[in-house]
C-alpha cells in the first residue's frame, strides 16, 4: 500500500497544528509549530484568509487522514466502511482508524510514531493472537492480543519507544505488559477517549464526503 514519504513536519505546518507524527521531537522546542514556522508553499498568505465551508471540511479531513498516516484512497475505503456500520459515522470512522494494527502498535508504545509502527508491522515483528501479521491496515478486534515476536524483542526501536510507556502509561482501552512486550486491545475506544484528536471534528469529514 502506498504511503506518504515526504517531510512529516510539512504536513503539520500545512494544518498549522501539531499532528504528532514524529514522536519525542514533537514535544520539544525543535517542533516547527512551536517555532511558528509559516504554512508551506509559494503563497502561504493566500491560505490564511477566511475559509469556505468546503475549505474547513477539507482541512478537518486532511488532519484526520494525516494523523493516521493514510493516503486518500485508503482513507476513503475506511470512511465507506464506517458509513455502512450502525451508529454515528464519524465516531465509527475514528473507531476503525484506532483498530488499525499499525496504530495499535504505536499506541502500545512498541514504536515512537505511526510511520515507524507501520515499518515494524511490515517487517514481520508483530504477532496478533500468536500469529504473524504484516499488514498495517489489519483491523484488530476487542480482546485481541498484540505482541512483539520473540526474536524481535531486542530491537532498539522497540526498546526506545517503550520508554514512553513508563512516562505516560497505557491508553485506557489497552493493557500493556512492558516486560513481555505484549498487550491486549481491550475494547474499541469511544470517541471521547481519543483525547489527542479532541479538536478534530470528524463530523465535518462526514459532511465533506456526503456532498
Ligand atoms: Fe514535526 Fe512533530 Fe512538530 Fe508535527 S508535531 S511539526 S511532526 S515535530
Amino acid at each position: 500500500m502506498a504511503r506518504y514519504t515526504g517531510p512529516l513536519c510539512r504536513l503539520c505546518r500545512a494544518e498549522q497544528k501539531k499532528l504528532f507524527l514524529k514522536g519525542d521531537r514533537c514535544k520539544t522546542d525543535k517542533c516547527p509549530i512551536n517555532k511558528k514556522r509559516p504554512i508551506p508553499g509559494k503563497d502561504p498568505k493566500a491560505r490564511t484568509g477566511k475559509r469556505s465551508d468546503y475549505g474547513v471540511q477539507l482541512r478537518e479531513k486532511q488532519k484526520l487522514k494525516r494523523s493516521y498516516g493514510m493516503l486518500e484512497r485508503q482513507f476513503r475505503i475506511f470512511f465507506d466502511r464506517a458509513l455502512r456500520m450502525p451508529g454515528i459515522t464519524g465516531e465509527n470512522l475514528v473507531g476503525l482508524l484506532e483498530r488499525r494494527l499499525d496504530n495499535v502498535v504505536f499506541r502500545m508504545h512498541f514504536a515512537v510514531n505511526r510511520n515507524q509502527a507501520r515499518q515494524v508491522v511490515q517487517h514481520g515483528h508483530i504477532l496478533v493472537n500468536g500469529k504473524p501479521v504484516n499488514i498495517p491496515s489489519y483491523l484488530v478486534k476487542a480482546g485481541d492480543v498484540v505482541e512483539v515476536k520473540e526474536s524481535s524483542k531486542k530491537l532498539n526501536v522497540v526498546k526506545d519507544a517503550l520508554k514512553e510507556l513508563s512516562k505516560s502509561g497505557a491508553y485506557p482501552w489497552l493493557t500493556v505488559d512492558a516486560d513481555a512486550l505484549k498487550g491486549t486491545f481491550v475494547a474499541v475506544p469511544r470517541r471521547g477517549d481519543v483525547t489527542d484528536l479532541a479538536d478534530i471534528k470528524e463530523q465535518l469529514v462526514v459532511e465533506l464526503y456526503s456532498k
